[in-house]
């Protein structure tokens, strides 16, 4: 893999773990980072945010957290340390160019045409494909100058936590612009910093609309800092603010904006309010899609809203060739299922495997949406692997040639729980 070029969008959690793969296979990939710091969503959450994930399940499997961090639930900043030395250690951060925003790709060199009735990825079933092809990138930096970098693959380590608000669609004269008071979702408000959003918050009645980890956590800073908190995971000392009254929690499905705060579903006044907060998450597949400036790629890489994202072990689009997507997809501790994920693409583009034909991965990305429909039901579109991490680590292990079964022995196999500890010495050949 010497000779490829290979740029990785994105040095969160994710690009981290796939850059230093590729270094440990002789490719020197290029990392783009729209931030001006590595870390991705942990750079600069709320500021009471901490892993919800145990420490030991928040670890590369070769890089253990240093001795003087003995929290079970490490603060951010905790995590921000432990993923810059990672980046330090293995010399991933001589590989990421900060302050640069990749705004959009193309592939060039194979016509649409062609490509959509490839029988093999990429033509070959190969990670490089025929050859003809590659990825056009436009890349910006912090004064809009635009470069163009071509590559062979390309690696989307963009998160879905982060970017594209989602925020919730109103009737005309029922939305913000009906309230008096400010409105801003929970990215403007990590973005401010902890100093001035504890000044934008003090002494105001504040609702948080949301009851997602980022939703949660300003609920609880809005709380420490003053009064009355509205919010729909628990930060720490939650339950007691419940009990002291400086959260108050309310559920509606919907609600509208008045003169003086928000009107919610079956109350005839409002909660007043002089700042609202949307901690409603984000359109993480629109997010997707925006980097691809083909139609065609857009229309299809994420998926219709009635299917899950069709992404063949979630990672690979059957019908986009030369790329990867890591991190779209989720699970309960997200750093050890991208660890083995990083893996297994690395394995494949360093040959150790051919993908099967595109009409294979695509029957397989049908049956995984059938089983996320029955485990996940409404919340198939998540693409969280939760509860069938194990059975997915083991179609990983198979495609890269090795025992899924990682316990020593068959009680240990029958009765222990598997975690990221079983997935320590996979090296894949
Ligand atoms: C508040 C919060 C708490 C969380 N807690 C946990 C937890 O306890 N346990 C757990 O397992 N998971 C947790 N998560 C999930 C978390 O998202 C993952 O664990 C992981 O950090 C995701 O890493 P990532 O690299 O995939 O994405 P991100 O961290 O989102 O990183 C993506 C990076 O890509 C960059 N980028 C995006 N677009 C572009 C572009 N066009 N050009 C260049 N760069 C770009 C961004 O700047 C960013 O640095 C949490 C998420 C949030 C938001």
């Amino acid at each position: 893999m010497e000779t490829k070029r290979v740029a990785i969008v994105g040095a969160g959690v994710s690009g981290l773990a796939a850059c230093k793969h590729l270094l440990e296979r002789g490719c020197r990939p290029v990392v783009f980072e729209a931030d001006t710091v590595l870390g991705g969503v942990w750079a600069r959450p709320p500021e009471c945010t901490a892993l919800q994930t145990p420490r030991p399940m928040y670890q590369y499997s070769d890089f253990p957290w240093p001795e003087s961090v003995t929290e079970v639930f490490p603060d951010h900043r905790q995590v921000m340390h432990y993923l810059d030395a990672y980046a330090r250690h293995f010399g991933v951060l001589d590989c990421v160019r900060f302050g640069l925003r990749v705004l959009g790709m193309e592939y060039v060199g194979v016509s649409e045409e062609k490509l959509a009735v490839w029988e093999e990825w990429g033509g070959s079933g190969e990670a490089f494909g025929s050859g003809s092809g590659e990825w056009r990138l436009k890349v910006a930096n912090g004064d809009d100058h635009v470069e163009t970098h071509i590559v062979d693959f390309v690696v989307l380590c963009i998160g879905r936590f982060s970017g594209v608000p989602n925020i919730p669609e109103f009737p005309t004269g029922r939305g913000p612009e009906a309230f008096d008071g400010k409105v801003i979702h929970s990215m403007d408000y990590s973005k401010m910093g902890s100093m001035k959003a504890k000044e934008m918050i003090a002494g105001k009645r504040v609702t948080v609309v949301g009851y997602l980890k980022s939703a949660l956590d300003i609920a609880a800073e809005c709380a420490e800092v003053n009064v009355t908190c509205l919010i729909a995971i628990t930060p720490k000392d939650h339950y007691k603010r419940l009990e002291e009254g400086s959260i108050i929690l309310k559920k509606s499905k919907t609600f509208s904006f008045c003169k003086e705060g928000v009107l919610l579903e079956g109350e005839s006044s409002p909660t007043k309010s002089d700042i609202v907060i949307f901690g409603t998450g984000f359109k993480g597949d629109r997010k997707i899609k925006d980097m691809f400036t083909s139609e065609y790629f857009q229309k299809i890489v994420v998926g219709s809203t009635s299917t899950t994202v069709p992404l063949y072990r979630e990672c690979i689009h059957p019908k986009i060739p030369q790329l990867a997507v890591i991190g779209y997809s989720e699970s309960l501790a997200n750093l050890y299922t991208t660890e083995l994920r990083v893996k297994w693409l690395t394995h494949f583009m360093d040959g150790g495997f051919r993908l099967p034909s595109v009409q294979a991965m695509q029957r397989d990305v049908l049956e995984w949406d059938k089983f996320m429909k029955r485990y996940s039901r409404v919340y198939f579109r998540r693409s969280c692997i939760g509860i069938l991490n194990i059975w997915y680590n083991d179609q990983l292990c198979k495609d890269m040639g090795c025992n899924p079964r990682r316990k020593k022995g068959f009680f240990a196999e029958l009765s222990e729980v598997y975690g990221p500890g079983d997935y320590v010495n996979l090296h894949p050949k």
